[in-house]
C-alpha cells in the first residue's frame, strides 16, 4: 500500500523492496509489528539474472505471498555435476530426497516485479520512490534519511531491517565490510538446446572457469564464470561460434545447442561483514553477504535470512524488537547456515579454479565419491536444499 504521507516514526523501517526486504516486510507486518517498506524504484528493474531456488526457498516465499504463477517457475529435477577431462561426475535427484522437484529457476526480474507489485498492493505502508541517503543510529533508535518525490524528509525507527543489497553498509560505523573481487565475470544468456532439457539443470567445471545451465521454459539459462578478458572476447564472438564453445566444453554431456539470446556480462565480488547487526540495524539478502553465483545459493540464503529474522522478531514486542539482545539472537541464527554456505561458495572457486594436476585428481576423486555413497550424495543435496542449519 503505498502511502503518500510519511509516518514520522515506525517500529521498522525496512529499506529495499527486492525479493528478501518484500518477504520481511510481508511476515513482520502479518505479525502485527509497525513496518514501513521503502523502495527507491518505481518500477521492478530489467535484469538477466535466472535464479536456481530450492524447494525450500518456494516454501518460504508461499509463505510470504510472494509466489505465483507470474513467474512462470521451472522445475528443476536433476543436477548433474561434473568435471571436465575427468571421469568425475554426480548426479542429484529429487526422488532421492523425497522430493516432487529440488527446486525452480525464475527470472530475477519476474520475481522483483512480483515482490514490488505485493508491496504496492498489499498491507504493507510503502514508500515508494524514496531513497535512503543516510542512516543515524542513537540509543534508542535510528534516524533514515530520505530523498523522494517531495524532497529530503527524515523519520525514526526501532529498528532498520537493511535489504537493500548491499549500497548502503558504509554508512554503519559499527559494521565492517570486507570485498574480495574475484577477478572474474559471469556471462548470463538464454540458449536453446536442441533436445528437451528434461527439467535437468548442469554444472561442469571446465579448466577454464565453470558453467551452469539452468533450465528455463523451453531453453537453458547459461551463466559461465571467467575472466573478465575472456568475458569480453566471448560476448565479441558470432553466435555460431559461441555456442561452439558452449558445446565444446560439455564435450558431449550436452546434446547441442540452435540459438543464444543477448549475452550479458557480471563482475564477481564476495562480500561478507564482520557482523550482519549493529547498533539498532539488522541485514539480510546481500546486504549481509554476496556470493559468487557458481553454486545458485545467494538467494536461497537471503531468504533464509529474511525468514528467521520474521519468525524471531514475531515473538518479540514492538518497543523490544532493536534491542541489542534481540539483534544478537538473529545474528547467533544465522552464523552456522550463512558461514558455512559462504565458505563452500567460496572454496568451490579456489577448488576448481587451480590447474594443478594432482587437485584435479583429488576433485575427481570427490565427486566419485559423491556419486557411489549414498548417504554423502544426500547429505550433500539435503544441504543444497535447506541450507547448513
Ligand atoms: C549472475 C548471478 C546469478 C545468480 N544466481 C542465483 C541463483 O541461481 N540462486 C540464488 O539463490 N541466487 C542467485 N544470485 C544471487 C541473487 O541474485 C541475490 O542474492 C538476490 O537478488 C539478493 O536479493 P536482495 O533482495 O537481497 O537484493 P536486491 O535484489 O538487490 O534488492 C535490493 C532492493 O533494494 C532497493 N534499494 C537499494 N538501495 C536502496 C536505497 N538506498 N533506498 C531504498 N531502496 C534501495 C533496490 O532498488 C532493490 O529493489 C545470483 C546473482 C548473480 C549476480
Amino acid at each position: 500500500m503505498i502511502v503518500n504521507h510519511l509516518p514520522s516514526h515506525v517500529g521498522i523501517a525496512i529499506v529495499g523492496g527486492g525479493p528478501v526486504g518484500a518477504l520481511v516486510a510481508e511476515r513482520l507486518q502479518a505479525a502485527g509489528h509497525s513496518v514501513l517498506a521503502i523502495e527507491a524504484k518505481l518500477t521492478a528493474p530489467t535484469d538477466p539474472r535466472a535464479l536456481a531456488l530450492s524447494w525450500a526457498s518456494r516454501e518460504t516465499l508461499m509463505r510470504g505471498g510472494l509466489w505465483d504463477d507470474a513467474l512462470a517457475p521451472t522445475a528443476i529435477e536433476r543436477v548433474r555435476v561434473s568435471q571436465a577431462g575427468t571421469l568425475g561426475r554426480t548426479e542429484l535427484s529429487a526422488e532421492e530426497l523425497g522430493l516432487p522437484v529440488l527446486g525452480f529457476v525464475v527470472g530475477y526480474d519476474k520475481l522483483a516485479a512480483l515482490a514490488l507489485e505485493q508491496l504496492k498492493s498489499g498491507k504493507v505502508p510503502l514508500a515508494l520512490g524514496y531513497s535512503v541517503t543516510d542512516i543515524r543510529r542513537l540509543e534508542r533508535y535510528a534516524e533514515i534519511t530520505l530523498a523522494g518525490p517531495a524532497g529530503e524528509t527524515a523519520i525514526t525507527a526501532d529498528l532498520v531491517i537493511l535489504a537493500d543489497g548491499g549500497k548502503l553498509v558504509g554508512l554503519l560505523d559499527d559494521i565492517t565490510q570486507t570485498v574480495k573481487p574475484y577477478q572474474q565475470h559471469a556471462i548470463l544468456a538464454r540458449i536453446t538446446p536442441s533436445q528437451p532439457h528434461r527439467g535437468i539443470a548442469y554444472e561442469r567445471f571446465a579448466d577454464d572457469g565453470p558453467l551452469a545451465l539452468l533450465p528455463s521454459g523451453d531453453d537453458f539459462n547459461l551463466v559461465w564464470t571467467q575472466t573478465p578478458e575472456q568475458a569480453q572476447e566471448r560476448q565479441a564472438l558470432s553466435d555460431e561460434a559461441f555456442l561452439a564453445a558452449v558445446e565444446a566444453r560439455f564435450a558431449g554431456r550436452v546434446a547441442g545447442f540452435t540459438r543464444v539470446g543477448e549475452r550479458a556480462s557480471w563482475p564477481l565480488a564476495l562480500k561478507t561483514l564482520d557482523s550482519v547487526v549493529g547498533r539498532r540495524v539488522a541485514l539480510i539478502g546481500n546486504a549481509a553477504q554476496t556470493l559468487h553465483p557458481v553454486a545458485g545459493q545467494g538467494l536461497n540464503l537471503g531468504l533464509r535470512d529474511a525468514e528467521t529474522l520474521a519468525d524471531l522478531l514475531a515473538g518479540v514486542p514492538g518497543n523490544r524488537v532493536g534491542e541489542a539482545a534481540t539483534l544478537a539472537r538473529y545474528a547467533k541464527l544465522r552464523s552456522r547456515d550463512a558461514g558455512r554456505v559462504t565458505a563452500f561458495t567460496d572454496s568451490l572457486i579456489h577448488l576448481f579454479e587451480s590447474p594443478n594436476p594432482l587437485l584435479k585428481h583429488v576433485r575427481s576423486l570427490g565427486l566419485a565419491l559423491l556419486d557411489h555413497v549414498g548417504p554423502l550424495r544426500r547429505g550433500f543435496a539435503r544441504r543444497m536444499v535447506y541450507g547448513a542449519r
